[in-house]
């Protein structure tokens, strides 16, 4: 059968069979050689076209035609005068494999992207120890960090992954491609400050959370660098606040109001532009109830203002944002409510980084979605419980993102 129908990645070969077998799957055998053409020695470089002998290798390949597909690959060797015996090149394989080029390739890309080893290993008909192997082989090649430098800027924040290297892990990203960059077994400080001793010389920006012992091992393992405090993270401490004080003046309500305001507490969030005026009628109630609500709520909606303003006004206005915040602090003050006084002094102790934030525009909240993967992950018991292996699946499933998973 010279061959009617083209596959794709045969164009170049000549197909002389196809049969189906009944075996556990329907499988289909696909026979081929190459044409004869002129070959260069790989000893002397002289052209030769004289065929020594024939081979014939049995080589596995992507389902064709939803069928489990083996290859018989009649290889050629061709001989030269200086007395070198050499295989053909060919677009199929590469030596000394039993898998097609195209298989190993789906199979490496699957080994990131399937759900587990096994279901891959099923997919292509082999063993799970070999798609571990495919994937510690790929990680490997990589995801070597050695000898690569961190960008410019830089995100770090930490997520529950629960390993058998402990149970928070701490991820590093470029602040600007937003491209995961590595996986820190722990969070811990010293782990953090000689991973950045190592690769960290460039960096010249660190985008986190509000956490003391990453601006301790930043500030002790880089030069000057500058911190931006993420937005979301410092403004969470004044919603916790309020909702500190609505809970402890809840508490001392009758039982039909502690309920209704603890169910209706959005009203409290939201921003006041968005409210119904059944948000409105609930806020106005629960505010009449207690001058310090009302008080911590005023707070809130002053500190909110002071943000909206701050990121229109940017880095040029930065000093009057920073006086703006003075006066937040002496409002805070007046107003004696200890949750606010405490999240004050929080935004004192990060007053530095937080102003950043609005002279830089970095944030680290897309490494929210990295979270959600390894949530993703942790669901599918991919047995990650392994620290290096877990790293690798979530830094490669990154890098695969854009890459469609190639089905066999
Ligand atoms: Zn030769």
């Amino acid at each position: 059968m010279n061959s009617i129908i083209k596959l794709p990645g045969f164009e170049d070969v000549t197909i002389t069979k196809m049969e189906e077998v009944e075996e556990v799957e329907e499988r289909l055998r696909i026979h081929f050689e190459l044409p004869c053409t002129v070959h260069t020695c790989p000893r002397c470089s002289c052209p030769t076209v004289k065929v020594h002998d024939y081979r014939i290798q049995k080589i596995k390949h992507l389902k064709v035609f939803e069928r489990h597909t083996v290859l018989f690959y009649r290889r050629r060797r061709y001989a030269c005068a200086c007395g070198k015996r050499f295989s053909e090149e060919n677009p199929l394989v590469e030596r000394y494999q039993r898998l097609s080029i195209e298989l190993n390739q789906a199979l490496n890309i699957r080994s990131v992207k399937g759900k587990t080893f096994k279901e891959t290993a099923e997919v292509y008909e082999t063993s799970p120890s070999t798609v571990v192997r495919r994937f510690d082989q790929l990680a490997e090649a990589t995801l070597n960090q050695e000898g690569k430098e961190l960008p410019k800027v830089i995100a770090i924040d930490e997520y529950k992954g629960d390993t058998n290297a402990g149970k928070y892990q701490l991820i590093i990203a470029d602040g600007i491609t937003r491209e995961p960059i590595d996986i820190l077994r722990n969070r811990y400080k010293n782990t953090l400050k000689d991973y950045l001793r190592k690769y960290g010389s460039q960096v010249e920006v660190v985008v986190m959370d509000m956490s003391q012992s990453f601006k301790a091992a930043v500030q002790q393992s880089l030069g000057k660098p500058v911190i931006v405090a993420d937005r979301f993270h410092f403004v969470r401490y004044i919603y916790w606040a309020l909702d500190g004080v609505r809970r402890r003046v809840q508490s001392m309500w009758h039982d039909y109001d502690r309920k209704k305001c603890k169910k209706m507490r959005h009203v409290f969030y939201k921003k006041s532009s968005a409210l119904t005026d059944q948000d409105l009628w609930h806020l106005e109630r629960y505010l009449g109830m207690s001058e310090e609500l009302k008080k911590a709520y005023e707070l809130k909606e002053t500190f909110c203002e002071w943000f909206e303003q701050a990121k229109e006004r940017g880095e040029e206005q930065i000093l009057a944002t920073r006086n703006d915040l003075y006066d937040f602090y002496d409002a805070v003050d007046e107003a004696g409510i200890p949750e606010f006084q405490r999240a004050a002094q929080t935004l004192k102790n990060w007053q530095n980084e937080i102003l950043n934030s609005f002279r830089y525009a970095y944030s680290n909240g897309f490494l929210e979605g990295i979270n959600n993967l390894t949530k993703v992950m942790k669901r599918n018991a991919f047995g990650f419980r392994s620290f290096p292996r877990f790293r690798a699946k979530i830094l490669l499933t990154h890098k695969y993102k854009k890459i469609g998973t190639h089905i066999g």
